[in-house]
């Protein structure tokens, strides 16, 4: 129901002040400011991403929310408070750097929270809101509203893992970019971002994890209709840490420099693994074939065939049946 829904976009919006004005008021929170700086954001950015603070202790929101006439239930439905079975009431994120989630119009429908502790095994590394009316985790990007615009002019989507990336990125100067955080990357996602441009490329963290991620990514992005490219880092960085890193000079040069379309980036990938052998190369070229049939659009097919075929050194009409092998198969 609306008025429902709008009470779950009032409580998050007070919540979002709230630990905004725990980072610049509250006295605990220096200690989330200087990992924020320490991160290598400005006060810039973290105004613009309105970044925040939840202070460590048990019921400092929801005591706060409650005092000033929020509703339990609403407070309940968004994750942000706890209750437990025998009614003792807690808050969900404590002691972590908050980052708001906005919708494409600019409200926000959850937050992600990441702990300041470095090693500690007992706590999960970032926290996110759970489902609710106001959030469907399949359907948000991270920074889309931020980069709406961007995206527009740049007609192309950056792609990243994670908050600190998407942050890092702006900052440099980058602002055409999203993350699917907390998720991988839906289908959903990748048709809100069709609404602004028909191009993605993805930047995901240079590690097994990030790799498998792009594969991924890349067959559903295609599946969709809309083009991509891969950018991969060196081993253990990410645009995050390797943006703070190179500087944005650098780090724009390396990302126009290592861009590759779908098929170079699958051919590199397996060329790494295939040493030569025969039998490696025809899986390789099977693996390629399979991506490219998710291109819905019969020109752009073509035009993939073809440049396979220059790369593996391979007949087009080779592939081409293959492809059509694979159709009668699927049905
Ligand atoms: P940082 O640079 O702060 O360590 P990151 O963004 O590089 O964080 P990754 O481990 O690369 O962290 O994870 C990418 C994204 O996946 C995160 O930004 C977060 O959205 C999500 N994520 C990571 N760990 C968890 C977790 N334990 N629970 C839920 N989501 C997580
Ligand atoms: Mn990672
Ligand atoms: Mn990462
Ligand atoms: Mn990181």
């Amino acid at each position: 129901e609306q008025s429902e829904r709008d009470s779950l976009f009032i409580v998050s919006d007070f919540a979002n002040k709230h630990f905004q004005h725990n980072l610049h008021q509250h006295e605990q929170g220096g200690i989330g400011m200087s990992y924020l700086k320490q991160r290598g954001l400005s006060a810039n950015t973290i105004k613009k991403f309105e970044l925040g603070y939840s202070v460590d202790e048990w019921t400092d929101l929801t005591d706060t929310a409650l005092k000033a006439g929020y509703q339990q239930k609403y407070l309940e439905a968004t994750g942000l408070t706890i209750v437990k079975e025998d009614g003792k009431k807690y808050d969900r994120f404590r002691g972590r750097v908050m980052f708001p989630i906005h919708n494409v119009s600019g409200r926000v429908v959850g937050f992600g929270a990441r702990t300041l502790k470095t090693n500690d095994k007992k706590s999960p590394k970032y926290l996110n809101s759970p489902e609710s009316d106001i959030y469907h985790k399949s359907n948000v990007l991270y920074g889309l509203f931020q980069a709406k615009q961007a995206l527009r002019m740049q007609d192309m989507c950056y792609m990243v893992e994670g908050y600190l990336d998407v942050l890092s990125l702006h900052q440099g100067g980058i602002e055409n970019v999203v993350a699917s955080s907390g998720t991988s990357l839906t289908e959903g996602q990748i048709k809100l971002i069709g609404r602004y441009t028909q191009n993605i490329t993805v930047l995901y963290d240079g590690d097994a994890a990030g790799i498998k991620a792009s594969l991924r990514g890349i067959d559903l992005i295609l599946e969709n209709g809309l083009n991509v490219d891969v950018v991969t880092f060196p081993e253990g960085e990410d645009p995050d840490s390797y943006i703070q890193k190179v500087g944005d000079t650098a780090f724009k040069a390396y990302i126009k420099e290592h861009a590759q379309d779908f098929i170079s980036f699958k051919t590199s990938l397996y060329a790494a693994e295939t040493k030569g052998s025969p039998v490696k190369k025809a899986e390789a070229i099977r693996e390629i074939v399979a991506s490219i049939a998710k291109v819905p659009d019969a020109i752009k097919r073509t035009v993939f065939f073809r440049s396979c075929s220059l790369i593996f050194d391979i007949d087009e009409q080779v592939l081409i049946s293959e492809y059509n092998k694979m159709q009668l198969q699927e049905r």
